[in-house]
């Protein structure tokens, strides 16, 4: 997979994608990130990127120019391209987002500064708008890292244990289980014993029925009858569940 991210603070990427799972993707040549300077793509001698905005008010605007022209310098080496603008008006990003894009073979992500970018930048440039949560960031970079951080460990051979992001929350549209590791015993809290009985069929059940009971404590909005097997529902009902 490529990704490039537009902004106006190309440190802040590449810093980032230095470390941990992503840095390991790149080592791997799973992944090419390219990150580009949106004052590389301006004409004047200040490099600005920014104006202000017709009708006034307060506050600057991502001038349209630069980022049509980052944009098109950008090569098209494929039709399965997605230009992504972070958006705190965008689509809501969750786990399976993360899994669509990480089919993906070419991302671009821009990231917004000040009041954001022109409009004609989201009406003619941009193919997806994504928000990464109900607030507003000073700017779209972090954003921009979050999808690259959850969108990533999703390609097949990124992270170690393929397994485990398999397992993760809302990968099967309910939390995770609860894990334990050694001692077995830490200030006179027992791991459950389940978990040290050595016997695979019973520990998957235990896993099932706890990710099923935190899920419907912390998050029922998750629980959704079409994703949910009989025994599931079975068990669902001994805790209250209709
Ligand atoms: N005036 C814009 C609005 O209310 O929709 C907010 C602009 S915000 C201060 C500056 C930039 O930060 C945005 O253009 C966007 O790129 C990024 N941003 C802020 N919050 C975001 C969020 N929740 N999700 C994704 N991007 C966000």
């Amino acid at each position: 997979m490529r990704i490039d991210v537009i902004t106006v603070f190309p440190d802040m990427i590449a810093n980032a994608v230095s470390y941990g799972v992503i840095a390991r993707a790149i080592t791997r040549e799973l992944l090419k990130i390219v990150v580009h300077d949106l004052r590389d793509y301006t004409n004047d001698k200040h490099r600005s990127v920014d104006d202000y905005c017709y009708g006034g008010g307060a506050g600057m605007l991502l001038k349209p120019e630069p980022l049509f022209k980052a944009v098109e310098a950008i090569d098209a080496n494929t039709d399965d391209r997605k230009v992504i603008l972070l958006t705190p008006q965008g689509r809501l990003f969750n786990q399976e987002m993360a899994r669509q894009l990480s089919l993906s073979e070419h991302l671009i992500m821009i990231c917004g500064r000040y009041k954001g970018v022109d409009e004609r930048v989201r009406e003619s440039l941009v193919t997806d708008e994504i928000s990464i949560g109900d607030y507003v960031l000073s700017g779209g970079e972090i954003p921009a890292l979050v999808l690259i951080d959850a969108i990533v460990r999703l390609i097949p051979g990124v992270i170690g244990n393929y397994e485990s992001a398999q397992d993760d929350s809302f990968s099967d549209g309910i939390l995770d289980c609860p894990h334990y590791t050694r001692p077995a015993e830490y200030r006179g809290m027992r791991v459950p014993e389940v978990l040290l009985s050595g016997d695979p069929k019973k520990i998957k059940t235990w896993q099932r029925q706890q990710a099923l009971a935190r899920t419907l404590k912390k998050r029922l909005d998750l629980l959704k009858k079409e994703l949910l097997s009989n025994e599931d529902i079975e068990f669902l009902k001994t805790l209250g569940y209709e």
